[in-house]
């Protein structure tokens, strides 16, 4: 990227964590044993263990880097109903039935967070603005104009069709063919929302200990033993919550888990009146690319938020701060001359039958694959998660006795995505 692209004080971190900066929180002491002992300290994490401390187990967070270090800082804070598959392709697989209670998971999901979020009384933002889901072709718009119209049995989701000629009501472009209006959808500041959570784990007595990796996890007859960077303790229960993240750690869960990089910029502060032509409204906006582009304004309306799939596994912001601004300017072609002030990358955690997963293998309790989409599923079923230690029949979820797939030769090194991205991009950009 040409450096006129970036602005003088451009920062290679989320955007996020100007207002809610990585906790310092020491070094504690490792205790020597606890109840519950969880991998992780992103919002699965600590929703789970909110559950244990607050049920009266001890409970110790372990993460490798910074409090909220992975993913759970750096997205978009978009919040919708956070199940990828069709209706039509869950009741191919699993029965019309099943079909239904999946997608209503997603909706106990979306219900869940504004709940959760007014009950703890968090401070992050979080508005129920809807979602604009732009259509890129005139044959995405006529599907989501049927999806609209046709909902699957049992489930009643809001929504509204806006053609193109009337779309500068939500967007100011000319690159997509109208679109859907879904009101329910939120939006929040996902780094407020990460250290409200963190402020209430401490608050319930969890002991959360940053910088400190896990190295293994040994079953014995008597518990487990977490081994890490910096001596080991003895636990009851272990729950690995470590999503996009996952390493060898857990080989089971790395299997089964495909970590893809997600790329989002932040621009500087727009000129006065501009967020208004290009964004009319505060919504969360998404489009029917298999890629897909999600963006958004800042909480406070003053920045564009713009997020893409840039390669899947590319690392360095510098390098994919160019690509996803080029594509901003593609879509808002006043947009070229506003310079970049932050861009990140975070990996989130696909899975083969693209639905999150949660149980326990050998011993070890587990939630993970939310698939780019779990803002509210990943503390969704973190709290169920430790509903579930705790023995509590709350915990049971429609995820429960899914399978969760690997494939033959798949180690947790996803050498075929390249191929795959480039696949769909191309199916998109011919897309009628
Ligand atoms: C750029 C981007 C945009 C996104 N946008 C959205 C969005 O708009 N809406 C939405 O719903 N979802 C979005 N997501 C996905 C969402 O953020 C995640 O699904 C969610 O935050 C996962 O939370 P988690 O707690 O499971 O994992 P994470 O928050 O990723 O936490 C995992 C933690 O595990 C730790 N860890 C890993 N290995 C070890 C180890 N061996 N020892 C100790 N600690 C370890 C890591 O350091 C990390 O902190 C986005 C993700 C990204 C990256």
């Amino acid at each position: 990227m040409s450096n006129e692209l970036l602005t003088p004080d451009f920062k290679a971190e989320p955007y996020w964590w100007e207002a809610a900066p990585r906790p310092d929180l020491g070094a504690p002491a490792l205790p020597a044993k606890a109840d519950v002992v969880i991998v992780g300290s992103g919002y699965t994490g600590l929703c789970a263990a909110l559950q244990t401390a607050r049920g009266g187990r001890s409970t110790v967070i372990v993460d490798a880097e910074d409090a909220g270090y992975g993913c759970s800082s750096r997205n978009g804070g978009q919040i919708g109903w956070s199940i990828k598959p069709s209706y039509e392709e869950l009741t191919a697989r699993h029965g019309p039935e099943k079909a239904q209670a999946i997608l209503r998971e997603g909706d106990n999901a979306l219900e869940w967070i504004g709940e959760f979020i007014k009950a703890e009384q968090i401070d992050c933002g979080f508005n129920i603005g809807g979602r604009f889901h732009a259509a890129h072709s005139p044959a995405h718009y006529e599907d989501l104009a049927h999806r609209v119209a046709n909902q699957p049995p049992g489930i009643d989701h809001e929504g509204h069709m806006v053609p193109k000629s009337e779309m500068q009501s939500e967007l100011g472009t000319q690159a997509y063919h109208g679109g859907a209006v879904y009101p329910a959808h939120a939006s929040l500041d996902p780094g407020r929302y990460h250290q409200g959570l963190l402020e209430r784990a401490l608050a319930a007595g969890v002991d959360v200990i940053p910088n400190c990796k896990v190295t293994a996890i040994a079953r014995s007859s008597s518990g487990t033993t977490v081994t890490t960077a910096r001596g080991s303790i003895e636990a009851r229960d272990v729950i690995v919550a470590t999503n996009g993240y996952t390493g060898t750690v857990s080989p089971w869960q790395r299997r089964r888990v495909i970590p893809i990089g997600s790329y989002i910029i932040a621009t500087e502060p727009l000129e006065p009146g501009l967020m208004d032509r290009l964004m009319p409204r505060s919504r969360a906006i998404s489009d029917t690319r298999k890629v897909v582009y999600s963006y958004r304004a800042s909480p406070d309306r003053s920045r564009i938020l713009f997020g893409g799939r840039v390669s899947h596994n590319e690392t360095d912001p510098r390098v994919s701060a160019p690509r996803l601004h080029a594509d901003l300017v593609h879509l808002f072609p006043e947009l070229a001359p506003v310079r970049v002030s932050h861009s990140w990358v975070g990996f989130v955690a696909y899975t083969f039958d693209e639905l999150p997963h949660l149980g326990q293998h050998d011993g070890v309790h587990y939630s993970m694959g939310y698939c780019g989409v779990g803002v509210s599923m990943a503390g969704y079923l973190g709290t169920r998660l430790g509903q579930k230690v705790l023995g509590f029949k709350e915990g049971a979820t429609a995820f429960d006795d899914l399978t969760f797939q690997t494939r033959p030769f798949y180690t947790g090194t996803p050498w075929f995505l390249g191929a795959a991205v480039m696949y769909y991009r191309w199916r998109d950009r011919r897309a009628r």
